[in-house]
């Protein structure tokens, strides 16, 4: 493993935070030791309070930090002393425990420090650094777990049995420290959860982690040379077949109780993997680590059977419950799935997804190695349980508040590149939603990002392209709940006996014989949202009152409002509501130049600014003030309404 380290400590000048900031930066840049909000790091300090007294300090990374992007901000200063002294009690509760670390802090504003402050409180090296490294938890994910850290490391680490974290852990580490540490002491191995290491600069602790774990990678490599191979057929990974992943995802998100977002993931590395002899016994074991199971649960499921699955999980939950006094149950749903489509991941969100698929990459990886240096071991499901229906995990999947209206749905958007249809797009994503982002133009692609954003460039009127994006977007999300026609073109005005038919034919394929193919496909996967599906149709106030010159555009909108209406009457025994805006003169879209519209409005004579608020109520209509429409058709003011026709038009006398 190289070391990522560049700055020489002397650079800080004495800044022990920015030190702090510095290597737990460079130690949540090495994804194999730090995932997802796993590992923590700390730093101790003097500096004067108010009153000009000099006290020590400790630094400890706040909860909900990310080591890899956290600022000086993330981290919680605390009085050691008091830290010491709390270490002293025999028993204290968790709620108890994070009070009194609140009320050791020192600043007021800082973050909730982490569960595992007091453990970094008793090391008594200024710098410590603490993953849930891949490597050192294949050592001890064993039915021995400590025999191999043993035999590699020998004396040059405190080994510490499995304990849940918190104050039972720090207790337990308090109690070993003085007997097993010594001046050749590098670091502490936690059996089953991760890796401590500590030094006076965060350089060596960093030095010292890197050192440790470089040892176990090449420990488990020599090994997996000797062992005998085994037997794997790699799978065939299927196609992405849309209909069956809705339908998935339909289970999956009935028994969460609430849309999921399910994320289909396909490698040669996964197929290779479900092509072990072996892989359901081995996948019946359990996580890698203990705090993976609040994203992935305690197993993941082999197969499509979500109810099974569910029933499972309910069985385990009794089980276990009375361990933890009155806790409700979570949601039996599954996070991670395996079987021939591939590996599929759930999540509230895509980002969540995503974690969730990046950690069970991982998980198979140190699986694969456990069996080959021994055999891959979890904790037995009452510890695992402990730390999934721990308040204080609990906790932190509920610090963001209420999900926002839209949270684990999908809207596909056409027309997203730009105008309406970007304003609608990101409105929608503001809302909670996933989006499925196509349009002609390449600039759909990076119109927005994160990883509720995928952007496809397609060609509407092209029915396999559309197909061929829609499997994408399946995908990647799992289903359908919205759809956003925005996507739509406007010919240049000419009268009746002067229409060019390529240019109709080309207003109509785009505006009307697109939107029939794009419902066509949409019915069966919309049928499948597990909530009950919307569409929006961006029409046009030329739909009502339509103007000279404009004859190919009135009459593909008209068309396509009349289809909508059809789609609103064929749709609604599937609860599927589809309504319509007529938005008119909204100037910010791609359509509209500055040259056009000094044009327009010389040919009234009246100026730009008159021009654009011609309308009843004198308002300036733009794209925001359509898709906060949609966004309203696509939530609750809109629940029992379809086949509406709603006008964004400042107000319009041929209209009402
Ligand atoms: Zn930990």
């Amino acid at each position: 493993m190289k070391s990522r380290w560049t700055a020489p400590t002397a650079e800080f000048g004495g800044d022990a935070l920015a030190e702090c900031v510095y290597g737990s930066r460079v130690l949540g840049s090495h994804p194999d030791l730090v995932l997802h909000g796993g590992g923590n790091s700390s730093i101790k300090d003097r500096a004067r309070d108010i009153t000009g007294a000099s006290r020590e300090i400790i630094y400890v990374k706040g909860s909900g930090w990310d080591m890899a992007t956290i600022a000086p901000g993330g981290f919680a200063p605390m009085r050691l002393e008091r830290l010491r002294e709390l270490l002293g009690l025999d028993q204290i509760s968790d709620p108890q425990m994070v009070n009194e670390l609140r009320c050791a802090l020192v600043d007021a504003s800082a973050p909730d420090p982490s569960i595992e402050s007091l453990l970094h409180a008793l090391l008594p090296h200024r710098a410590v650094l603490h993953s849930h490294a891949d490597a050192v938890v294949t050592l001890s994910n064993q039915l021995e777990p400590a025999a191999h850290v043993r035999e590699l490391y020998g004396d040059s680490v405190v080994v510490v049995s499995y304990v849940m974290p918190g104050f039972d852990l720090a207790r337990t580490c308090a109690r070993l420290w003085p007997e097993h540490a010594h001046a050749g002491t590098v670091g502490m191995v936690l059996l089953n959860h991760g890796l401590f290491t500590f030094g006076e600069t965060m350089e060596v602790a960093y030095a010292r982690h890197l050192e440790l774990i470089t040892a176990a990678e090449e420990y488990i490599a020599e090994r997996r040379l000797r062992a005998p191979v085994t037997p794997s057929s790699p799978v065939e990974v299927e196609e992405g077949d849309p209909t069956a992943l809705a339908s998935f995802r339909n289970d999956v998100s009935r028994a969460a109780g609430r849309p999921m977002i399910v994320s289909r993931y396909t490698s040669p590395r996964v197929a290779q993997f479900l092509g072990r002899r072996d892989v359901e016994q081995v996948l019946s074991r359990g996580p890698a680590t203990p705090d993976h199971v609040i994203r992935t649960k305690c197993l993941p499921l082999l197969g499509t059977n979500v109810q099974a699955y569910a029933d499972a999980y309910e069985a385990y939950y009794e089980r276990n419950r009375k361990n933890r006094g009155d806790v409700e149950m979570l949601d039996p749903a599954p996070r991670v799935v395996l079987g021939p489509p591939g590996l599929r991941t759930v999540g509230k969100t895509a980002k969540d997804a995503d974690a969730v698929r990046d950690i069970a990459l991982h998980t198979l990886d140190i699986i694969e190695a456990g069996e080959a240096i021994g055999s891959y071991t979890a904790l037995p499901e009452g510890d695992l349980f402990d730390v999934e229906y721990w308040e204080l995990e609990q906790a932190k999947l509920r610090l963001g508040g209420p999900p926002p209206p839209l949270s684990g749905q999908v809207a596909l958007v056409t027309g997203a590149a730009s105008g309406i249809g970007l304003a609608c797009a990101r409105h929608l994503a503001r809302l909670g939603a996933s989006i499925i982002a196509v349009d002609i133009s390449d600039k759909v692609c990076t119109a927005s990002d994160g990883p509720g954003w995928l952007g496809l460039q397609a060609d509407l009127t092209d029915r396999a392209a559309l197909q061929e994006a829609l499997g994408q977007g399946v995908d990647r999300f799992g289903g359908l709940d919205i759809v956003v026609v925005a996507a739509g073109v406007f010919a240049e005005s000419a009268p009746i006996p002067e229409v060019d038919e390529r240019i109709w034919d080309r207003t109509l394929a785009v505006n009307v014989d697109s939107v029939l193919a794009l419902f066509g496909q949409v019915h069966s996967l919309l049928r499948l949202s597990p909530t009950r599906a919307r569409v929006v149709l961006i029409g046009s106030k030329n739909v009502a009152a339509p103007g000279p010159g404009a004859a190919a555009y009135s009459a593909s909108k008209a068309a396509v409002t009349q289809l909508a209406r059809v789609a609103a009457i064929e749709w609604a025994p599937d609860g599927i509501r589809v309504n319509v805006v007529h938005p008119d003169a909204v100037f910010d879209t791609g359509l509209w130049t500055a040259e056009l519209l000094s044009e327009r409005a010389s040919r009234y004579g009246i100026t730009v600014e008159e021009y654009k608020r011609r309308n009843l109520l004198s308002a300036e209509v733009t794209s925001d003030d359509v898709a906060h429409m949609v966004g309203a058709m696509c939530t609750e003011p809109f629940a029992a309404t379809t086949g509406a026709q709603v006008p964004v038009d400042g107000g319009n006398e041929r209209v009402i």
